[in-house]
């Protein structure tokens, strides 16, 4: 571990965006970078910390670090309806308009705290990037912390060609069904991909689309402010795209997979600090250990997605009829509106072989010797978690870059084989059993194990992750 005396700590203020799937690598980074000897303060919107204090197992830590440090602002929203349910456009939007005053009031009362070393860089959320304001004025470097895949970044990227070339906003809703979306653009070099691969945003017939305006002037024009950019990925995993992403973004540096990274170096350090903001139910690792290696199908779509209660029960159906084992994570808010009851039939007939628990800890089931594929939404986090246990997939993207996501783990890595997003229980069904007894499940799970291996040594003294948070430290954080 370096060292630095307490008196000269560096202070980097971490700000996450306030949904769970970018508030869990950031609490990754900000630990590592603890770790590294800085002092940290980590600043959640008040209504995340609540939910911290109330849900996340580590609850009684967060307080007890005197230089890993919580601080709260307002997120500018009234509590949502919906116990947990996270508005990610509205969010974007108040955040942007409302919190840059609250955090900055909040720095310069950490500058004038006896005892608190000055602030001496800023480490934000990509979507957050109304905090370059703050430390332009600070003179201080600050990084974006990009929480979605570099290959989502780059379709990202692609966005504003695509407005002036009046390839979207769509004419009209026909152009989401009529073939349109499989029309292909330049990717890489030698390398095309359909539209309808490209992050979500796009699939738009609305010419004044928030979150594609929200994606050009924030993730394509403010990002260029920034000292440089960071990617929770490896080298090797998406050096294709991160090669393309070079010329077009401020420095980068992969530093990932975090999981990996945090876990070669700290086994206790700021272990109980978690970051759930839902309450965990444990069992289901005591139930996992009762099933026999690489037995169980694990079902979870992540933080934001919304199923239909049609969907709901195709999966349920396709997952009964495949005959296997399954843990499936049902988030209380997981499918719209009030008819989301499963039927009584498929609880009946599953009772013996799966289990249906609210939240989980997500990479602690990963890492269960029982699992062995993942039904996933293909969120970045979930998708780079799943590489880091070796485990394949089935995807069912819903928005954002996890159409991107899907793309490159069924046709680049060899890991995962997509759903139709209009889910029907028959393409459930032989997927899941293709995944868990076929030859192409197989040759899956030995490609899981592969980039497992890859990631392993990217995060190993002398990998590509390891030498880039080095590096990123040395050459923006402490300049
Ligand atoms: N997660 C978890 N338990 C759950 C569901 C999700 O710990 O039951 C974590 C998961 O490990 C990941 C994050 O929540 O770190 C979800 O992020 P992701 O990017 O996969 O999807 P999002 O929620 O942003 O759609």
């Amino acid at each position: 571990m370096e060292s630095f005396s307490v008196s000269i700590k560096p202070h980097a203020v971490c700000i996450p965006f306030p949904a769970q799937g970018h508030l869990n690598p950031m609490m990754k980074l900000a630990k590592l970078l603890h770790f590294k000897g800085f002092h940290i303060t980590f600043v959640n919107t008040e209504f995340n910390h609540g939910r911290l204090l109330k849900y996340s197992r580590g609850a009684a830590a967060l307080d007890s670090f005197p230089d890993f440090q919580f601080e709260t602002i307002p997120d500018g929203l009234p509590p949502p309806q919906i116990e947990g349910q996270q508005d990610v456009p509205a969010l974007c939007e108040s955040t942007s308009k409302n919190c840059l005053v609250p955090f900055r009031n909040l720095l310069d009362r950490l500058n004038s705290t006896e005892g608190c070393p000055p602030i001496s860089c800023i480490v934000s959320d990509g979507i957050m990037s109304f905090t370059l304001d703050a430390a332009k004025e600070l003179g201080i470097p600050e990084v974006l912390f990009m929480t979605w895949s570099a290959c989502g970044s780059l379709g990202y990227m692609l966005y504003k060609p695509l407005i002036d070339r009046g390839l979207t906003p769509l004419k009209d809703e026909s152009y989401l069904t009529n073939g349109y979306l499989d029309t292909v653009i330049d990717w890489t070099p030698g390398k095309n991909i359909r539209l309808r691969d490209l992050p979500s945003f796009i699939q738009t017939t609305n010419q004044d689309d928030f979150l594609l305006k929200f994606v050009v002037s924030v993730l394509i024009e403010r990002v260029q402010r920034a000292s440089a950019v960071i990617f929770n990925t490896f080298h090797e995993f998406e050096h294709d795209v991160i090669s393309v992403l070079t010329s077009m973004l401020p420095p980068i540096y992969t530093i990932g997979p975090l999981q990996l990274q945090l876990n070669q170096i700290l086994q206790t350090h700021l272990r109980s600090i978690n970051s759930n903001l839902w309450k965990e139910e444990p069992e289901c690792l005591q139930w996992l250990d009762s099933k026999e290696p690489k037995s169980v199908v694990y079902v979870n779509f992540g933080s934001v997605t919304v199923l239909t209660a049609e969907q709901l029960v195709e999966f349920a159906w396709g997952l009964a009829n495949s005959k296997q084992s399954f843990l499936w994570i049902t988030r209380p808010d997981l499918v719209r509106g009030d008819s989301s009851i499963l039927p009584p039939e498929f609880l009946e007939e599953t009772k013996e072989r799966s289990l249906m628990v609210n939240w989980c800890s997500q990479e602690e089931v990963l890492n269960h010797p029982a699992i062995g594929g993942f039904l996933t939404h293909s969120g970045w986090n979930s998708t780079i978690e799943s590489v880091g246990c070796g485990v394949p997939m089935v995807c069912w993207p819903f928005f954002a870059d996890q159409l991107t996501n899907c793309r490159y783990a069924c046709t680049e890595w060899g890991i995962g084989m997509e759903i139709d997003g209009n889910v029907r229980r028959d393409e459930v069904e032989k997927l899941v059993r293709e995944l868990m007894e076929g030859n192409k499940g197989k040759e899956m799970r030995k490609n899981a194990q592969e980039w497992k291996g890859k990631a392993e040594k990217a995060v190993s003294p002398e990998g590509s992750s390891f030498l880039n948070l080095e590096k990123l430290i040395k050459e923006v954080l402490l300049t």
